[in-house]
């Protein structure tokens, strides 16, 4: 006789395929959302009212797609990885035809996926042009972008904009989010389960905004989506690829605030950006 599962069982495996699915890999289940319209239980439900549950079918059904076995793997710790060469998870998931900013905002909904969402204030979505050229990822919310629902807007964020506009850009012609969209407790570093319940969105907003370049401001975002460990000193500078994109890591400015001579390396990592944008590089002006 075939054994039972327990509760917590089942619900790890709800929210791991919940994971997948977010990420668009739909090869090891078939049709879940078609099943769930009958159960009711799942947070898709709740964001997709009437139509969906009484259709067969999911409004956005992830193209099938061949996932190496390979691209499960974890990242191998201190592994040196400055240029992703083998398929990786967020490599193999397959692009949601139609994705929207605003579509990947409601499947957020009120988010309760992991428990940085207790002490939050306001989720952080991401802010600034959907279809930006550059986009900037940062870590995770602080006290003033949980209290205005906007990243970028404490002392780090006045840095960024300067920084911005030295590139000869507004912050309105660029967009800027997060790896964790709510603000860890007291600004801690996020934590792995964090970071893998929230970087689904992240991706899905990477690829609907689909900008020439990618800036990760930090080590949690370089190394989140280039699924390293290797540390921003040795990460950044250097162009990398994410998912087909040109990627540069650089410091965060909330480093950049404690390590103000640390701003020429920076400024040094935006010129480049700058130049694979056709942006004019002014001599000597520098954030
Ligand atoms: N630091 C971040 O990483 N993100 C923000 O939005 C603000 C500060």
């Amino acid at each position: 006789m075939a054994e039972r599962i327990s509760e917590v069982l089942q619900k790890k495996l709800s929210d791991r395929l919940s994971f997948y699915e977010d990420l668009g890999i739909s090869l090891f289940y078939k049709d879940r959302s078609a099943a769930w319209s009958h159960v009711g239980s799942s947070r898709s439900l709740q964001q997709h009212s009437h139509e969906e549950t009484t259709l067969p079918k999911p409004a956005r059904k992830p193209e099938p797609m061949k996932l190496p076995p390979s691209a499960l793997r974890a990242a191998p710790k201190g592994e040196a990885l400055l240029k992703v060469t083998g398929p990786s998870l967020f490599d193999a998931v397959n692009k949601i035809s139609g994705d929207t900013l605003l579509k990947i905002r409601e499947d957020l909904g009120e988010c309760t996926r992991c428990k940085l969402h207790k002490a939050r204030n306001k989720i952080v979505f991401g802010d600034g042009n959907p279809k930006a050229q550059l986009v900037f990822v940062g870590e995770g919310p602080g006290h003033d972008e949980d209290m205005q629902g906007l990243p970028f807007v404490g002392r780090a964020g006045k840095l960024l904009t300067q920084m911005i506009e030295a590139m000869g850009m507004q912050r309105k012609d660029v967009y800027i989010c997060n790896v964790v969209k709510c603000r860890p407790p007291e600004n801690r570093t996020p934590e792995k389960d964090e970071v893998s319940t929230c970087s689904p969105f992240l991706l899905r907003q990477l690829d609907a905004i689909s900008p020439k370049v990618i800036v990760c401001l930090g080590s949690v975002a370089a190394q989140t989506l280039l699924e390293t460990n290797r540390g921003i000193s040795h990460l950044r500078g250097e162009w990398l690829e994410f998912r087909g994109r040109k990627l540069l890591a650089t410091y965060h400015p909330a480093y950049l605030l404690r390590n103000p001579s640390a701003k020429s390396e920076v400024w040094k990592d935006l010129q480049k950006v700058m130049a694979v944008l056709g942006r004019e590089v002014k001599k000597g002006k520098s954030a």
